[in-house]
């Protein structure tokens, strides 16, 4: 065998213990991949160096699949024909957004993670509002699916060639495993999380013998599916040996797949610089306002959040004294500066935690002046998921959060676990409201993972025989997310 090439200890650190190829060569069209772990803590995990095998072999089998290689030419001929290719060489999964940002990037991470259990290449439907959001994650070739591509449009769980349907229509059976010749050209997978469960026969082991032997699949999901794969037996150890931590799933791969595009890393760095870069320590406050269980009043979602700032020491208490701190006037270092990054589709709950700070001097436990600066990148009112520029201001945004030393995120909010587990950070989880009380009985809860909380769950009837046992009683690694009970989170 080759003798592995000698990489210093900072070539190391940047290539993030090897989670990262090597083999970019031009750093200026993406800035990110390599400037934005100068801005994270050090992360809390070790990176397996059976990943970073498993890692670098997925490069090279996506380069040799993927788009523009004639093996791709092949496989795009055969899916026109309307017959599923047996034994093919090349397969591919094709990857379909669903809802927010923070939703997409659970479940693209989730589908590479599939991707790389089945030797499948993952191509990624980009539509214009996602154009140069992240940069490629794949040396050498690309991760975008071919703009001719034909079927990457209308797909719902009702549609017929989605997996479970053309099950139960008898399209697709079990028998087929021994004669994929007879399954149609491609196969549909709909993993939505609608109330906690995902569809039946999308997570037990039969089903996915079957639909291993589609040479294309096309997936789309709103949710962290990857802790789904952890309850499938035949995935089980691969995944022990990639991830020793099981805590680590989305920090790793989320750190490997998803390097912001240098118009988001501008608005990120800029900000970084500006704003945050001076002060002594990084407070980040995600106040996630909207839709369903996200809809509090303002007062009420107010106060919690100065509840739990307060009862966990986040942040430093009112003086009262409202006349000028004490050091030089020109800060000069004789002031330690609290940073506090409010990230909210809403202005107010800055200009509560601003006007806070700008009128009244503030101390640390022990008694020091403190200056609390507060800031806030954006606010653009309402979701708009359609937009590339709010992407752009969200994806810049997400990964601010996660160059903080400390974040207060809203359970619930896929948006704010990205956030903290790109950090590697457990977050302050604000907790969702009684409705009945208008207020939670803690403020905010400590997860023990830095994980994803994966909302939906599979059925469990296929991997415990008839019986719908709760896996948390079986498997270690897995426990109730503090934000969603019935939820399930990696730790
Ligand atoms: P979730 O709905 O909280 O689970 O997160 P998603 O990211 O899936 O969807 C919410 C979307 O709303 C985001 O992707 C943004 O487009 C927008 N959004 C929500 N909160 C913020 C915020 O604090 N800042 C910005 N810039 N956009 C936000």
């Amino acid at each position: 065998p080759e003798a592995a090439p000698v990489r210093t200890e900072h070539e190391h650190d940047r290539l993030l213990g090897g989670l990262l190829s090597p083999d970019f060569h031009d750093e200026q069209a993406c800035r990110s991949r390599y400037e934005a772990s100068t801005l994270w803590k050090t992360s809390p995990f070790s990176v397996a160096p059976y990943l970073v095998r498993r890692l670098r072999q997925y490069e090279a089998n996506h380069s040799r699949c993927g788009p523009r290689t004639a093996r791709y030419r092949e496989a795009a001929a055969q899916l026109q024909s309307g017959r599923n290719a047996g034994g093919a060489d090349c397969r591919y999964v094709v990857w379909l957004p669903m809802q927010g940002l923070g939703n997409r990037m659970l479940s693209l991470a989730s589908t590479f993670l599939y991707a790389l259990l089945t030797g499948r290449v993952v191509l990624v439907h980009q539509p214009p509002e996602m154009e140069g959001l992240f940069c490629e994650p794949f040396p050498g070739t690309s991760w975008l699916l071919p703009p001719d591509f034909p079927y990457k449009d209308g797909f719902w769980s009702g549609s017929k060639e989605s997996y479970v349907n053309m099950l139960e229509n008898n399209v697709v059976r079990y028998d087929m495993v021994n004669n994929a010749s007879a399954l149609p050209a491609y196969v549909y997978l709909h993993l939505e999380n609608t109330r906690f469960r995902f569809q039946n026969h999308t997570f037990c082991e039969e089903d996915h013998l079957l639909l291993d032997k589609f040479k294309w699949m096309v997936l789309s999901s709103d949710s962290y599916f990857a802790v789904a794969l952890f309850l499938m037996p035949a995935y089980r150890e691969e995944l022990d040996r990639m991830f020793p931590a099981k805590g680590a799933v989305f920090h790793q791969l989320g750190r490997y797949l998803f390097h912001p595009g240098n118009r988001a890393w501008g608005m990120a760095q800029r900000f970084f610089a500006g704003y945050l870069a001076g002060a002594n320590e990084r407070l980040g406050v995600q106040v996630r306002v909207g839709p369903y269980q996200l809809a509090f009043p303002f007062e009420v979602m107010s106060e919690q959040i100065l509840r739990c700032t307060r009862e966990h020491g986040l942040l430093p208490q009112l003086t009262h004294n409202t006349e000028r701190a004490a050091g030089s006037v020109r800060l000069a270092n004789s002031i330690a500066v609290k940073a506090v990054l409010v990230v909210s589709l809403k202005p107010e709950y800055y200009d509560k935690l601003h006007g806070m700070y700008y009128s009244n001097a503030a101390a640390s436990s022990t008694g020091q002046e403190v200056v609390v600066s507060v800031y806030q990148p954006s606010h653009d009112e309402d979701q708009r998921t359609d937009s590339r520029a709010h992407n752009e201001r969200a994806l810049a945004e997400i990964y601010l959060l996660s160059f903080c030393d400390e974040v207060v995120t809203t359970g619930w909010s896929t948006f704010g676990y990205v956030a903290h587990s790109l950090a590697g950070l457990r977050p302050w989880v604000l907790t969702p409201l009684d409705w009945t009380k208008m207020k939670a009985e803690n403020a905010c809860v400590r997860p023990e993972s830095v994980e994803p909380c994966m909302h939906s769950l599979p059925s469990f009837d296929c991997w415990r025989s008839g019986q719908d046992l709760d896996p948390v009683v079986h498997l270690p690694f897995l426990r109730h997310c503090e934000d969603v009970p019935a939820g399930l989170q990696l730790f």
